[in-house]
């Protein structure tokens, strides 16, 4: 390979070269963080408008045995260019289901759901369904209490392929969720064919309050859209209690965000369910 790279090689710039072999060794580090299952879930607080605790999202973290432990904007790039992110995303399923069986064992923790990351192809893959249900009857998790988190992007490559899949899915029990919504282009029309439980509101518009008025009426609009649609709505990225009361006029009864915790490890969520209390 070598002898034959020698000739191209001249038309790169050497910081070039240098970025190429740095990802192919993110991707070699990733394949074998896999095997050990160094990727772990952190887990975000999600609470109801009386403030009570009614699950988490699950955010993937690396636990690297150098590095030291990894946010997603480390890893997810390559990992998705690398056909790896699946793989990620199944370790997170399967490590959420035996968590959400380990809470159903106790009546005090039995109403916990975790919402999970789904990346786009995974949707898609034919096995994917059979090897998420085995996940949970494995585990002895009620499939009710896990929820899945699509973006709207991800949902229109093939629009009929997906919404096959959410259909197998949710009949089940399986809950799925509207991530980022709003920062898409598409039209609204494929709201009213998707088997959808939640629109989760973008950051971005959440990040804008309470000053702009422009945000503000769109998170009144999407969650007017909510209700009409008889679809729950949880508001992302709630930082100060601004945001949070101003979200709560706008008729958002859901929310996650640094308000409430950063993602944190099993361990310190779990001190938060006896402090906040579950929902
Ligand atoms: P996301 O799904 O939109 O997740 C929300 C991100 O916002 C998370 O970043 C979270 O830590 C951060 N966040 C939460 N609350 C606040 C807040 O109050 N203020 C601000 N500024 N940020 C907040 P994180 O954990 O770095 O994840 C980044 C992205 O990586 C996620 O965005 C998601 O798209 C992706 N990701 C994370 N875990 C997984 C996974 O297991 N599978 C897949 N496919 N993607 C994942
Ligand atoms: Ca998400
Ligand atoms: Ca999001
Ligand atoms: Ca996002």
């Amino acid at each position: 390979a070598k002898a034959s790279g020698r000739q191209s090689i001249r038309f790169f710039d050497p910081t070039m070269q240098e970025a190429v072999s740095t990802r192919l060794q993110l991707e070699e580090d990733i394949r074998r963080g896999l095997q050990g299952v160094e990727f772990i879930p952190y887990l975000q607080p999600q609470l109801n408008a009386a403030g009570q605790l009614t699950g988490a999202e699950v955010l993937a973290r690396w636990q690297h045995p150098e590095r030291g432990l990894l946010a997603p904007g480390y890893f997810i790039e390559v990992a998705e260019q690398a056909e790896l992110i699946e793989q990620i995303d199944l370790q997170m399923l399967r490590q959420a289901s035996a968590q959400l069986a380990v809470w159903q064992g106790a009546p005090a923790t039995a109403s916990l759901c975790l919402a999970v990351n789904l990346s786009a192809r995974l949707l898609y893959q034919p096995d994917f369904i059979e090897t998420l249900l085995q996940f949970l009857s494995e585990s002895g998790a009620d499939p009710r209490f896990l929820k899945l988190e699509l973006t709207e992007t991800m949902l229109l490559d093939d629009m009929s392929a997906a919404i096959a899949c959410m259909r197998e899915l949710r009949e089940q029990g399986i809950r799925f969720s509207i991530d980022d919504f709003g920062t898409g282009y598409s039209s609204l029309a494929y709201l009213q064919k998707l088997p959808l439980d939640q629109l989760k509101i973008d950051q971005s518009f959440v990040r804008e309050l309470p000053e702009n008025d422009g945000s503000a009426a769109i998170i009144r609009a999407i969650c007017a859209l909510a209700g009409s649609l008889q679809l729950e709505v949880i508001a992302e990225g709630v930082e100060t209690e601004q945001q949070h009361a101003t979200l709560l006029q706008l008729g958002c009864e859901h929310f996650q965000g640094y308000l409430f915790g950063r993602p944190m490890p099993l361990a310190e969520f779990e001190q938060l369910l006896v402090t906040r209390g579950v929902a």
